[in-house]
C-alpha cells in the first residue's frame, strides 16, 4: 500500500484552482526553506558570541567553559525549536475525524460521540476515543467534522470481477471474447474508481475471466498510486479441470479459440503446480471450481451460439452443474496453497461440490445455493465462509433470488460465517451494497450484516495471513473509514449515500464530491510546474 500520501484538504480548497498536492507541496517547500533559515540566523549567532567570548580572555578563577557554551546555545537553541511546531503544522501527520455515530463492527453496535485519530503517514489508525460532547467547542478546524455523519469501516467486497460489466450491457461471453485487453483494462481502472468513491475500500477479486493475471498488474497500479481504487486481493486465473470452463465453439476442429479464461489442471501433481503457477503470477488467493455446467457441448443453447440456434427437443436439463475435481484434487489444491499462505475460494453451484470442497478445508464457498441443511451442517463443521453472492442472483436469475436469499438467512441463523460479496462486475461496479441490501432484506439484522461485510470480508481474504488489519476501527488498523450521509438502521437506501471516503489514511471523497482522483496523473515528473495551467 502507498503510504506517502498526505490527507487532501476538503473540497472548496480543491475547487480554487490548483490540486491540493500541489499546495500542500509548495507549502512544504516554503516550510522547509524558513526552517533553514532560522537554522542558518542560529547557528551564526552561535559563532559571533563564541567568538566574543573567545576574546575576552581575562576569566575569573573557577570559570566552567562548560556552562557558559550552554548559555551562548541556549538563545539560538530555543530560537530552533520555536520554529519546529511551525513547520510540523503545515502538513500534520496526525489527524482527526469526529463522528456524530460511529459502527462498531467488532462489537456490532452504534455509538455515539467518538472521534479517530488516523496517522497519515503509516495510513492507520492511531486512536478511537469518546469524546466529550460538552467539548465540542474544541474541535480545530483543520479537523474532519463528520458529526452529523454515520461514521463505519470501509466496505469489503469479497466476491468481485473487475474486468467485467454489467451482464444487461453484455453477456461475459461476449466481453471476453471481443473486448480487447486495452478496452477492459481501461473499463477496470473506472470500475475499482468507481468501487472506491461508493465505499469499498477493499475488493476480493476471484476471476480475471480471460484477461490473465492483469489483475495482478492492475494491483499494483493502485499500490503504486498510479490510479484511485480499493485494496485489491487477486486470484490471477480461476483453476478449473481441463474442458470444464472454456470457452467453446462448434467449429473447433478449424482451430478456432477464444482467449484462455482459466488456468486447467488435472490429478494432484496437475492441481499443484496451477497452484504454483498463479503464486508465482502474484495471487492473493486461489479459486477453484469445484463445479459447472461443463457438458454445454452436448447440447448448445441458443445464448452460447445465437448464430445456430438451440436444439429442438433437448433432454430435462440438458447442462446441469457437475463436479470438475475429485476430492483428492481439491485436497491438493487447499494444501499447495496453504504452503504459500493463502486463503482459498471455491465457486459451487452443487451441494455435493460445495461439501467437498469445504471437506478439503477452503476459505469460502462462493455462491452455495444449492443444499440446505446439510450443505450448511457441513460449513459450519468446518468453519467455511459462504458468501452467498445474492446481487449475481438478482442480476441474472431474479426468480431464484427469493430461495437465495432464504438460504442465506437460513445460514447466518445455523451460525454460518458470512461475508458479503456481490460478484460485483456481473451488475456493475459502484453498486456492491446492493449485495448488503439484500442480505438485509433476507431478515438479517443490519449490525450483523455490516460485521458480515467488514470482518468477515476480512477474513475472506486470509486474515492476519493477508498481512494488514482492516474491516474495524481500532488502533493498528488500516484508516479505512467512510461515513453515510443517513443511518442504514432507518434508511433503507442509506449505504448508498456514501459521502466520505479514506483508505489508508488518504480522503478519496468529502461531502459527497471526489477528493483527489485527478492528482495522480500530475504526479508524472515535471507536472507539478505551475506555469501549466493543466489542471
Ligand atoms: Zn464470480
Amino acid at each position: 500500500m502507498s503510504n506517502s500520501h498526505k490527507p487532501a484538504p476538503t473540497p472548496p480548497e480543491c475547487h480554487r484552482g490548483r490540486s491540493p498536492e500541489l499546495v500542500s507541496n509548495s507549502h512544504n517547500r516554503l516550510g522547509l526553506a524558513k526552517y533553514a533559515a532560522t537554522v542558518g540566523i542560529a547557528l551564526s549567532l552561535i559563532m559571533v558570541q563564541a567568538t566574543i567570548e573567545y576574546r575576552e580572555l581575562d576569566l575569573p578563577a573557577g570559570y566552567r567553559w562548560k556552562d557558559h557554551l550552554v548559555s551562548a546555545f541556549s538563545l539560538p537553541l530555543q530560537l530552533i525549536c520555536a520554529r519546529i511546531p511551525d513547520t510540523a503544522s503545515m502538513a500534520p501527520r496526525i489527524i482527526a475525524l469526529h463522528a456524530g455515530l460511529l459502527f462498531d463492527s467488532k462489537t456490532k453496535a452504534f455509538r455515539q460521540n467518538v472521534s479517530i485519530q488516523v496517522d497519515t503517514e503509516t495510513g492507520t489508525i492511531a486512536d478511537v476515543f469518546e469524546r466529550d460532547a460538552s467539548a465540542d467547542k474544541a474541535i480545530k478546524p483543520s479537523d474532519i467534522d463528520l458529526r452529523s455523519k454515520v461514521v463505519m469501516p470501509g466496505f469489503v467486497d469479497a466476491h468481485t470481477h473487475i474486468f467485467l460489466h454489467s451482464y444487461e450491457e453484455r453477456p461475459a461471453q461476449e466481453q471476453m471474447r471481443d473486448e480487447s485487453i486495452v478496452e477492459r483494462t481501461v473499463r477496470a481502472t473506472n470500475h475499482v474508481r468507481r468501487a472506491l468513491l461508493s465505499g469499498y475500500t477493499t475488493y476480493r477479486d476471484l476471476g480475471s475471466e480471460g484477461m490473465g493475471s492483469f489483475d495482478a498488474n492492475l494491483r499494483d497500479t493502485i499500490n503504486r498510486g498510479l490510479i484511485p481504487g480499493p485494496r485489491l486481493f487477486v486470484a490471477t486465473h480461476a483453476l478449473t479441470s481441463t474442458g470444464s470452463y472454456e470457452m467453446r465453439t462448434e467449429n473447433a476442429a478449424n482451430g478456432v479459440a477464444g482467449p484462455t479464461i482459466s488456468d486447467s489442471c488435472d490429478g494432484p501433481t496437475g492441481v499443484r503446480r496451477a497452484v504454483r503457477r498463479r503464486v508465482a503470477d502474484g495471487a492473493d488467493v486461489i479459486k477453484f471450481y469445484a463445479d459447472y455446467r461443463r457438458k454445454i457441448m452436448r447440447f448448445p443453447p441458443v445464448q452460447t451460439h445465437p448464430y445456430i440456434g438451440g436444439m429442438p427437443f433437448p433432454p430435462r436439463d440438458a447442462n446441469p452443474q457437475v463436479v470438475m475435481f475429485t476430492q483428492e484434487e481439491m485436497d491438493c489444491i487447499v494444501d499447495e496453497a496453504r504452503l504459500a499462505g493463502l486463503p482459498v475460494a471455491c465457486h459451487a453451484g452443487t451441494a455435493r461440490g460445495a461439501i467437498m470442497a469445504a471437506k478439503a478445508g477452503v476459505t469460502s464457498i462462493e455462491h452455495g445455493s444449492e443444499g440446505g441443511d446439510e450443505l450448511l451442517k457441513e460449513l459450519r463443521r468446518h468453519d467455511t465462509i459462504l458468501v452467498p453472492t445474492l446481487a449475481a442472483t438478482e442480476a441474472i436469475r431474479k426468480d431464484q433470488v427469493e430461495a437465495a436469499q432464504r438460504q442465506a438467512k437460513r445460514a447466518f441463523d445455523m451460525g454460518v460465517r458470512l461475508a458479503a460479496g456481490g460478484d460485483t462486475g456481473t451488475f456493475n461496479h459502484g453498486q456492491g451494497v446492493r449485495e448488503l441490501e439484500l442480505l438485509i432484506e433476507a431478515g438479517i439484522p443490519v449490525e450483523e450484516v455490516l460485521e458480515a461485510c467488514m470482518v468477515g470480508g476480512w477474513e475472506a481474504c486470509g486474515g492476519d495471513a493477508c498481512g494488514f488489519r482492516f474491516g474495524w476501527l481500532a488502533k493498528g488498523s488500516r484508516a479505512d473509514i467512510v461515513a453515510l450521509d443517513a443511518d442504514p438502521r432507518e434508511d433503507k437506501q442509506a449505504l448508498r449515500k456514501v459521502s466520505f471516503v479514506m483508505k489508508d489514511g488518504k480522503i478519496w471523497k468529502h461531502a459527497g464530491v471526489p477528493v483527489g482522483v485527478i492528482e495522480p496523473i500530475m504526479q508524472e515528473s515535471g507536472q507539478d510546474d505551475p506555469t501549466w495551467q493543466l489542471i
